[in-house]
């Protein structure tokens, strides 16, 4: 094929090869593979598709795309690529280049997982715009189909048609809106953003580095380690457990199908924390780190466990077995300059840092453990110092507003304090830190809404909104509308519309 079209910036290739389809006037899928692939049996794949060789061919002219670049640029490959073995990458790169048929998908994990792909053609209204606006032509954005995050990370919510791309298995589907039909809008929680804008990250960088067995397993042990989530060499599961659930509520993870039991023995969050066997998914890892590593960048933390020397590799060196035992207090002193310039966490990754953090871990490690408790106040006070007063009164001025602007809203959940919080951007300083702040802590307990308050205010808006669009105020119809019914009511709730006269209609007695 004569002038097959470039991709757009973050387009999938799938989108590319369709608007060849239309650019060339082709009706026929099967004719529109013969002419891109030159082969009626390619599969077409939306997010790790195949055959990519052929279409770095076809744009050779350009000079800009190679096969990596099509595969990292322009398909689902890097939510994928850093969290697999280098073997594994290397060969899916290879498969990718090729025919792949199933491989590539189960290579990387994405068959078996815990999360589910996307199934549905889906895509954000507002970037549909932008892009026809810009380029004058709409197509199939690669952040739309981050699997078990169906948002655009700029607008929000995504339209998710009644269309599934396995519908018809070799047919490449032009994204134009009005041959698809609505199923429904996703809808976006404050976890989810959280997650999205950290999975952007890595969609963002070309590639990370590849990490291996040991090293994650060693860069989870020293996480829970530092955080104070470890006993002697034991891993406080259950704490952990706790932990995640707090932070993500259980809720939140149902629905992303990584919600875990404290007697599960092999569910995937302590197995992350264990010694490692097998892959992980980006969102695994991602929930973690956003737990315990909110403000680091993605990038720094890989370059951060690239570096880890696994124990196991560095017993085996030879200039291990030169460290004398005499040297101890010569390690000691070393390790200590190391953290007071650089923290227990990077100063692994200086130079020799590793190395003696591991001598002293296997011949000192009563003292080391700790230096290292100790340190993590050494740290906080050699920051610089937080101006507690000024962000508490900062903190404050922002929840006012949030309260003000939700109020009256009929489609927020309870308002509790987690809530508020996690309206926040640096929510998990603030609820580590509520002690210092006390008028965020007094706006918590007074504006906080309990589940009678919760469900009052939906019977209210119900009422409220049925009474300006000049409806007849019936019992059921106010509960229906607030998704309410007498039953799950508190008893608090309903003493109180039982006051105020609502249980006296006719409704009631049926
Ligand atoms: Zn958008």
């Amino acid at each position: 094929m004569l002038n097959f079209p470039p991709p757009h910036p973050d387009e999938l290739l799938y989108s590319t090869v369709a608007r060849a389809g239309i650019y060339h006037g082709i009706i026929s899928p099967k004719q529109l593979l013969d002419e891109v692939f030159g082969n009626r049996s390619v599969i077409a794949t939306l997010n790790l598709p195949s055959h990519i060789a052929h279409i770095a061919d076809l744009l050779r002219n350009t000079q800009q795309y190679s096969v990596e670049d099509l595969i990292y640029r322009h398909t689902l490959f890097p939510l994928y690529a850093p969290f697999v073995q280098k073997a594994i990458r290397d060969k899916a790169i290879e498969l990718m280049k090729g025919k792949a048929g199933g491989a590539v998908h189960m290579m990387l994990g994405v068959a078996a997982s815990r999360i589910k792909a996307i199934h549905n053609f889906q895509a954000c209204p507002k970037c549909i715009e932008d892009q026809i606006e810009h380029y004058g032509e709409s197509f199939w954005k690669r952040d739309w189909f981050i699997p078990n995050l169906p948002f655009c990370l700029k607008h929000g919510p995504l339209f998710i048609y009644k269309e599934k791309p396995i519908d018809s298995r070799h047919h490449f589907l032009p994204l134009i809106e009005s041959n698809l039909s609505l199923d429904s809008v996703s809808s976006m929680t404050p976890q989810d953003s959280l997650m999205l804008s950290a999975t952007q990250q890595l969609l963002k960088l070309p590639s990370y580095p590849s990490i291996s067995f040991d090293q994650w397993t060693q860069f989870y042990w020293e996480l829970a380690h530092d955080f104070g989530y470890t006993r002697g060499k034991h891993i406080q599961h259950a704490q952990i457990l706790k932990l995640i659930q707090q932070r993500w509520g259980k809720r939140y993870l149902q629905s992303k199908q990584l919600l875990c039991h404290e007697n599960e023995e092999n569910s995937w969050l302590k197995s992350i924390f264990r010694k490692h066997r097998k892959s992980f998914s980006f969102f695994e890892h991602l929930l973690i780190w956003q737990t315990f590593l909110p403000q680091e960048k993605l990038e720094d933390i890989f370059q951060h466990i690239h570096k880890i020397q696994p124990f196991s590799v560095v017993k085996t060196k030879s200039s291990e077995n030169d460290l004398d035992i005499s040297n101890q207090a010569e390690y000691r002193k070393l390790w200590q300059q190391l953290v007071r310039k650089y923290g227990i966490q990077s100063s692994r990754s200086q130079e020799n840092g590793g190395a003696i953090y591991t001598w002293l871990y296997r011949h000192d490690y009563s003292w080391l453990i700790q230096f290292n408790s100790k340190h993590q106040m050494v740290r906080s006070a050699s920051q610089p110092r937080v101006d507690w007063h000024q962000r508490d009164h900062k903190y404050v001025r922002e929840l006012i507003n949030i309260n003000q602007k939700f109020k009256d809203s009929f489609h927020t959940p309870r308002q509790s304090a987690n809530w508020y919080l996690m309206q926040l951007p640096e929510h998990s300083t603030i609820s580590h830190n509520l002690n210092r702040l006390p008028l965020v802590s007094k706006f918590l307990i007074r504006y906080a809404e309990s589940i009678t308050e919760y469900q009052l205010r939906r019977v209210c808006l119900a009422a409220e909104l049925l009474f300006f669009s000049h409806q007849e105020l019936h019992l059921w119809q106010i509960f229906r509308l607030a998704g309410l019914s007498k039953e799950r009511l508190t008893l608090e709730a309903a003493k109180i519309l039982k006051l105020s006269g609502f249980f006296n209609t006719d409704d009631d007695k049926n």
